[in-house]
């Protein structure tokens, strides 16, 4: 039995994590779901946006399943997803970027199988702000040799293991020489190690525009926050949108799985939303549960509604509720 914290979130949060509980425990794999809440429900009913019992559960669990979570914008909150993955130590986000068998984008005859590595816990995301006198604000831009080596490591560790011919790492040194300058030495020092993967930098507004004009020349790609951040967006529109690609944030001890979308508010509460891009994070954290065959069995149920084409919701071109889309996967299951 596997204990795991699923925090359900807002927006399409709580329609995408049902569909995905059903689908993970249509697996058979035995779990024993925590709920806990986080985001602007739980900011209504207990006051604040992460209430304690969330990093407690996930500490005692280790693995958590999250949905979407809203930050009011302004208004001096911290992110739910910053703090979560600073207090956590979750300083890898991973988020493997696939076509779908069957799925008809402006790309889709291009076999594109990107892994992102963004680093999760600093650049501009450190949430250092201030004003330094009125009408001029200064944001703080961290990046520390710790952090940039742990993500370069992971990456590099991820390219050898899963056999992945070439790491890129991006950044924009040529303005920021100092903190991106750093960030691209670890990547360098870190290559040194892994002479049989293939190491190469781009400049982030031009690896924007290769990413758009030759996205199959890309492999692994390694970036601090920000630009990961863009990036995996952009990525995904490669492959036909937000509602596909998953996504993992792993520390050294505890690892939180979640879609890279946001809380979809233009589509929340209507049954629309795709759970495609929860369920493959599932996937992910089947996997990394040591449960490799349900995540397996999980992926393909999904491949194969996408193959078939029949039961897809209309952010992919379908017409399938979320609940549809879900009950397909579960019969292919
Ligand atoms: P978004 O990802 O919520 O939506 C962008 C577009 O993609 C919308 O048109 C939406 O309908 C569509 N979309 C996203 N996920 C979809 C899905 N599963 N199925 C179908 N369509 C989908 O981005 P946004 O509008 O910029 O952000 C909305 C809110 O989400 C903001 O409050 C933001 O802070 C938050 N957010 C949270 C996370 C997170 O918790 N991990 C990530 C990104 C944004």
């Amino acid at each position: 039995m596997h204990c795991i914290t699923l925090i359900p979130g807002d927006g399409i949060g709580p329609e995408v994590a049902e569909a995905t509980v059903r689908a993970v425990d249509a697996t058979g794999v035995a779990v024993e779901w925590e709920r806990v809440e986080a985001g602007a429900q739980a900011l209504a009913q207990h006051g604040s946006l992460i209430p304690d019992d969330v990093f407690a559960s996930i500490e005692a669990n280790h693995v958590g399943l999250k949905g979407p979570t809203a930050t009011p914008i302004g208004g001096g909150h911290q992110s739910i997803n910053v703090a979560l993955r600073k207090k956590l130590g979750l300083y890898v986000n991973f988020r493997p970027v696939r076509m779908l068998p069957g799925l008809k984008t402006r790309f889709h005859d291009l076999p594109l199988n990107l892994a992102i590595f963004r680093e999760n816990t600093e650049d501009l995301y450190s949430g250092l702000e201030h004003e330094v006198v009125p009408g001029v604000v200064e944001s703080l831009k961290i990046i520390t040799r710790n952090a940039s080596m742990r993500i370069a490591r992971a990456a590099f560790e991820y390219a050898r293991r899963e056999g992945r011919a070439k790491v890129t790492a991006i950044h924009k040194a040529n303005i920021m020489k100092q903190s991106d300058g750093l960030f691209l030495k670890c990547c360098r020092e870190t290559a040194a190690h892994y002479p049989e993967v293939q190491y190469n930098e781009l400049i982030v507004d031009n690896a924007c525009m290769q990413l758009v004009m030759r996205p199959e020349t890309f492999d692994l790609l390694v970036m601090p926050n920000l630009y990961g951040d863009i990036i995996s967006d952009l990525a995904a529109g490669l492959v036909g949108g937000l509602g596909i690609v998953p996504g993992a944030n792993i520390g050294d001890r505890d690892a939180v799985f979640e879609a890279v979308h946001g809380t979809a508010p233009d589509i929340a509460g209507k049954g629309l939303a795709n759970p495609t891009a929860l369920m493959q994070s599932a996937v992910l954290m089947l996997a990394h549960l040591g449960e490799r065959d349900a995540a397996a069995r999980l992926q393909s149920a999904i491949h194969r509604v996408y193959a078939e084409g029949c039961h897809l919701t209309g952010d992919v071109g379908g017409k399938a509720s979320t609940s549809e889309f879900t009950d397909a996967v579960i019969r292919g299951l």
